[in-house]
């Protein structure tokens, strides 16, 4: 047996807890014995599911006191909610991604080796560029940290026009017989389908669909011990091509994400006054077709007063719209899951069509930084391919 790989040597890795996130790069942690310290995150996504403050196990590692670096700390893992450790030190995918390649854990790379690095072709850079013989192939590696579910795996975790553009310059260039790899590293060992998260990101997903004939999209996933060592699944982790094209569709459901700082009286169409305590309401809506614009009517305040929700907008202080995608009308099922997980907030609101009580529900936290809610909204956004028909 050979040791186990671990991509950050013998670094002293310190574990503590996560505090707060002031932008994507900093990261606020509590680390015993060391007080609350600030962290370099070097992995750009939101990562709103994994990062719960006062909860979430941190590993960091610290910079010795001799290098000059504005943040001692980085920030290099979490704990996802199912205490599985993931990785998050993304300059070092990497060297990860090269390393599954060398050892032969990536099934369909199998008899290539690492050659070259950081590969300029045109306009574009690849992570790596492997070789065989005579022959040459460029990878692209991205890293994702999206899991839920019961084995799925999404990317990316928010919108990425960037994202988006970078696959459609790797599927315009001319590289010879060998269409490029884009090589998904997910950080988890229970894992079985990936996809693109096109609740979060539809063109993103568009494009993934387009360009599978001129690139090849490999996931491969990896486990991670508490210090760090990689464990190889060799599990094959596959895309459910088919049923992408069918969810990949501006259609489904979506809930609102309103607070009120402050409690409010209003006048809701036929419901007449009703006084809103100051907290946190859920609703549940759908759109059968264009659910961006119907999503992006909701986010508005300047617009005539048609539903229900029309007139609570009005009031609120912030509103966070989260689309749920799917070929299949599934609003009533949303809204009875939530009717479990929060209070109902108003009879007959949002639900004049259907049987349900209510499409709106109250809590006094808020649901983003709660784990239950992720877990809610990701039994619907990440049911595995084989479970959804
Ligand atoms: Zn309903």
């Amino acid at each position: 047996m050979s040791e186990p790989y671990r991509p950050l040597g013998e670094t002293p890795l310190f574990h503590g807890t996560f505090v707060e996130r002031p932008n994507r790069f900093i990261m606020r942690c509590r680390v015993p014995r060391h007080g609350t310290v600030e962290a370099f995150v070097a992995n750009p996504g939101r990562m709103d599911e994994l990062l719960f403050p006062g909860v979430t196990p941190v590993i960091l590692t610290r910079v010795p006191d001799h290098i000059e670096r504005r943040t001692r700390w980085t920030c290099v893992a979490c704990e996802t909610p199912d205490g599985e450790p993931l990785f998050l030190d993304t300059h070092r995918t990497n060297d990860v991604a090269a390393h599954l390649i060398d050892q032969g854990l990536v099934a369909d790379l199998k008899g290539w080796r690492v050659d070259r690095r950081e590969v300029r072709v045109g306009h574009s850079r690849f992570d790596l560029q492997l070789a065989r013989g005579r022959r040459r192939l460029l990878v692209e590696v991205k890293s994702c940290t999206l899991l839920g579910g019961k084995d799925v795996a999404m990317f990316p975790d928010a919108v990425t026009e960037r994202g988006r553009r970078h696959l459609e310059e790797l599927a315009q260039l001319d590289t010879g017989d060998e269409r490029p790899v884009v090589l998904f590293v997910v950080h988890s060992s229970r894992i079985r389908w990936f996809m693109p998260d096109y609740h979060t990101d539809l063109a993103f997903s568009r494009t993934f669909l387009s360009i599978r004939d001129r690139l090849r999209v490999l996931p491969v996933s990896v486990g991670w011990s508490r210090d760090l060592a990689l464990a190889p699944t060799g599990t094959p982790v596959r895309i459910p091509w088919e049923f992408l094209e069918e969810q990949i569709q501006d259609t489904g459901a979506y809930l609102l994400l309103l607070h009120l700082q402050q409690a409010h009286t209003v006048s809701i169409g036929q419901l007449g006054e009703h006084r809103f305590a100051a907290g946190f309401y859920i609703y549940v809506g759908s759109a059968m077709a264009n659910l961006t614009k119907r999503v992006e009517r909701h986010l508005r305040r300047r617009k005539r007063l048609h539903w229900h929700i029309d007139y609570l907008r009005q009031v609120a202080d912030d509103i966070t719209a989260l689309p749920i995608r799917a070929s299949e009308r599934q609003e009533c099922d949303l809204a009875q899951a939530m009717s479990q997980y929060a209070s109902t907030a108003l009879d007959g609101f949002g639900s004049s069509d259907c049987n349900c009580g209510s499409h709106l529900f109250f809590r006094a936290d808020a649901p983003l930084n709660d784990v239950s809610f992720h877990r809610l909204l990701q039994r619907f956004r990440m049911r595995s391919p084989d479970e959804a028909i």
